[in-house]
């Protein structure tokens, strides 16, 4: 049987994917097939098609990590899924035996593979890397769960742990990780500032819940600004989702002790500083890291229960992914842009 697909033979311009005809994988022993629902368009997706992230893709690739849909066949070693369960998935399938995994730190899996091929009518995936969906939470937001929410739940509540009182700067705010950290913090009692490159999304992040936005270009020093929200102490918690062009600006609006929590790398640039500002300002640096299924348990759970919101920008078929794309790296998007695949009988 064949199923369709948004296939990728070379990096390049959205047009590099197009919708193909390909064979219905079948599952393995620990593997189940995903009949895919939804799938998230990331600015992660975007990189790696344009070739900025990183330029040894196996091609023909099939993009797509955030993924829901419902179990249609499973391996016979499964035994966290059955079929006709709504599920989603982690980012990476990790091996659950190498040191790292059993010491809580399965996102560095010796072993781990990043998931993909969700821009097609099925997909393959691992049973470790399924989470059951519950019917509170629809196709279209449960996709992004994991690599939103969830990376945004291991950075503001695990690494960077905000709590009552902290002031936290949250940046590329309107972003898929932006929005559930400025909501995530809001929650844990901290006062957000929120960073953002566009004035046109100033309103949405208030809306939201932030309690100060700053407007700053790439490469603007916004600091002051910074320091004249927080009385000049500064924040005690840097959530930074858009890496080296805001570093600077990042790095002098922290408080004294201050946590600088790396969750995310845009663009290539490298970051520089004199390592005596790091000890001067007694700054943490923490590097945040993809989501653990325990994480993505909880966050499928604070979804369900309403504490935190999904933002679906727009949902679209699979057959537009080159015009999602577009979309997406033109940067004028707030939330996710989800594609729907169509329903074909296997
Ligand atoms: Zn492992």
């Amino acid at each position: 049987m064949m199923m369709k697909a948004a296939v990728m033979r070379a990096h390049g311009a959205p047009g590099v994917l197009q919708i193909e005809d390909m064979p219905i994988p079948q599952p393995g022993p620990d593997e189940a097939l995903v009949r895919v629902k939804a799938s998230g368009v990331s600015y992660h997706d975007v990189v790696e098609r344009n070739g900025t992230y990183r330029a040894d893709a196996h091609f023909p690739v099939v993009l797509g990590y955030e993924i829901a849909g419902v179990v249609e066949k499973i391996g016979e070693r499964v035994t966290g899924v059955k079929i006709g369960d709504r599920v989603c998935c982690k980012v990476h399938h990790s091996c659950g035996r190498c040191r790292y995994c059993r010491n809580g730190m399965e996102t560095a899996c010796a072993k781990r593979r990043s998931v993909h091929g969700g821009y097609a009518e099925f997909v393959v995936l691992a049973d470790e890397v399924l989470v059951k969906l519950p019917d509170a939470v629809d196709f279209a937001s449960g996709c992004m769960i994991g690599p939103t929410i969830g990376v945004a739940l291991n950075a503001v509540r695990d690494v960077a742990k905000v709590r009552l009182g902290d002031r936290v700067l949250v940046t590329g705010a309107s972003g898929g990780l932006g929005l559930p950290s400025i909501e995530l913090a809001k929650s844990a009692g901290a006062t957000v500032i929120a960073h953002t490159r566009s004035e046109a999304k100033a309103q949405a992040l208030r809306d939201i819940g932030a309690d100060h936005v700053v407007v700053a270009g790439d490469r603007v020093d916004f600091s002051d600004q910074v320091m004249a929200l927080t009385n000049g102490d500064g924040v005690e918690v840097v959530i930074d989702n858009v890496g080296s062009r805001v570093f600077t600006p990042c790095f002098k609006s922290l408080a004294m002790g201050g946590r600088y929590a790396f969750v995310g790398q845009l663009f290539k640039e490298q970051i520089s500083i004199n390592p005596a500002r790091i000890f001067f300002r007694r700054a943490q640096l923490l590097g945040v890291g993809s989501v653990r299924r325990d994480q993505l348990e909880d966050a499928v759970r604070l979804v369900a229960d309403g504490k935190v919101r999904c933002h679906v920008a727009a949902e679209m078929p699979l057959a537009e992914v080159a015009e999602a794309h577009a979309r997406v790296e033109a940067g004028n998007v707030v939330g996710r842009i989800v594609l729907i695949p169509g329903e074909i009988t296997p």
